[in-house]
């Protein structure tokens, strides 16, 4: 009310002195009366008009974008504008507020590792995440408001979606083929449903390793389980003769002897598949590595082949010795079983312009056939299985040392040409390859040295 006594004190203020004037100028006394009320009048007027121009200035800055402050007129008017003004500022800094937590939680959805996409009660994809975009080939522009069905169009999603019952998640193939996804909705809101999409190519090929990996052991191991048991059940029901009992009991020796290695590989692969890289300083000189490596090529060759060995003095490889040494003996023990008799097996090392260090075995064997050579690390991967089990193979071979060389931070490379021969490379990293002077104080083979004891010791 303060606006409103100012103004009546001054319209009767007025109307006194219009009343006294009159008196003054001898008037009848009717006369003061009608002078008074007529300055009350001009009085009220004059207020009325400055009142209306302060109203007008503060509509016209309500028709603004109210970027600057509003009329800072006295009077009620004044009062009017600041407080609009304070409570449109109040607004606007909440407004920025809000703003920027929705730009916070977008961006922690746009971080999830899953895809996330919000649909309305038509099922119209309403907004998603670049994750889920990419899993289901979405544009998240373009395609906002298109009904999903239209756009993912995998038998099971729409089933899935139209089924209505989200308890368990549904797996399908992405709509790009390139992977399997797993996607689960959720209801919220008023028909709203959130799809959470997630990628599971890796998780669906590691189980699919692993059942083959299963289904592959556990047929390696029954078939000479198999043998055994048979033999082992005719020396139980059959009278044999002294010469029968020898040759069965060979059999069942070749056959255990044949489940031992398996056993003994499959270890071997666990072992460096659970164990840290081996240490890089543990030094080991490669020319008593390869002595080794050509004396049990020659004791399983059995003087069938021509074996040389090049390599050089001085050179030194860090890593796990006994892994490095199982890496080689596959390598050439793979030579010498895949040559034929009278073929050459040659065994080298050299150092390479860039300070790598290469391991190769090169052989005149029966080579392989070029689609099967991206497949040869496999486990299990044979291309002849006859010949490989013949020859007391597993199939483990290649893999293990396409480990131990990874292991060692080098790399795997074969070449072969059917009928001519292979050529099976192991190329070290610089890192792990040194050359020391003989007689040094790095020469590994001056003084002893704390003997590597395998790849699965934590160093
Ligand atoms: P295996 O125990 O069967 O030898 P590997 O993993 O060592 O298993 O080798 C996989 C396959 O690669 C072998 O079955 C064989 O067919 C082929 N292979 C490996 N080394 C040679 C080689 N030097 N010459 C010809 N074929 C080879």
């Amino acid at each position: 009310m303060s606006w409103l006594f100012p103004r009546l004190l001054a319209g009767l203020v007025t109307m006194v002195l219009g009343g006294l004037l009159g008196y003054a100028f001898g008037l009848p006394i009717h006369a003061p009366v009608i002078v008074g009320l007529m300055g009350g009048i001009v009085a009220v007027g004059a207020l009325a008009t400055r009142d209306t121009l302060r109203g007008v200035r503060l509509i016209d800055w309500l028709h603004g974008p109210q970027s600057s402050d509003a009329p800072r007129d006295a009077g009620f008017w004044g009062e009017i504008g600041y407080r609009v003004e304070r409570s449109l500022r109040a607004c606007e800094r909440e407004r920025v507020r809000e703003r920027a937590r929705l730009q916070q939680f977008l961006e922690a959805i746009e971080a999830s590792p899953n895809g996330v996409l919000m649909l309305d009660p038509q099922d119209r994809i309403d907004w998603c995440n670049s994750v889920a975009a990419s899993h289901f080939g979405l544009d998240p522009q373009r395609d906002r408001l298109q009904r999903i069905t239209n756009l993912v169009r995998s038998p099971a999603f729409v089933a899935y979606l139209q089924a209505g019952n989200f308890q368990e998640p549904v797996q399908f193939s992405d709509p790009r083929g390139m992977g399997m996804l797993s996607v689960l909705v959720r209801e919220y809101g008023e028909g709203m449903r959130l799809v959470l999409s997630k990628d599971i190519t890796e998780r669906e090929r590691a189980d699919a390793m692993r059942r083959d990996f299963v289904a592959n052991v556990s047929h390696e191991i029954r078939t000479p389980l198999t043998v055994v048991a048979g033999f082992v059940e005719t020396m139980a029901s059959l009278p044999l003769t002294e010469t029968e009992r020898k040759r069965v009991l060979v059999l069942m020796e070749q056959q255990t002897s044949r489940m031992q290695t398996l056993v003994s590989d499959l270890l071997t692969l666990a072992q460096l598949e659970g164990s840290p890289r081996p240490a890089s300083d543990r030094w080991m000189p490669v020319s008593k590595l390869l002595r080794q490596v050509e004396t049990d090529a020659r004791t399983l060759s059995r003087g069938r082949h021509s074996i040389t060995l090049s390599t050089e003095t001085g050179t030194e490889i860090a890593g796990a010795e006994v892994e490095v040494l199982s890496a080689m003996g596959n390598l050439v023990g793979n030579a010498v079983r895949y040559t034929p008799d009278g073929g050459t097996i040659d065994i080298g090392w050299r150092r390479l312009g860039d300070g790598c260090g290469e391991f190769s075995v090169r052989d005149t064997g029966l080579g392989i056939e070029p689609e099967h050579i991206p497949r040869l690390t496999e486990r299990f991967y044979r291309v002849d299985g006859s010949r490989s089990r013949d020859t007391g193979g597993t199939g483990l071979g290649l893999s293990i040392v396409k480990h131990v060389v990874q292991r060692h931070g080098g790399e795997l490379t074969i070449e072969s040409e059917p009928g001519k021969g292979s050529r099976f490379r192991a190329v070290f990293p610089a890192a792990r390859v040194r050359y020391v002077e003989p007689g040094s104080d790095l020469d590994s083979t001056a003084a002893p040295r704390p003997v590597d004891q395998g790849g699965a010791e934590a160093r």
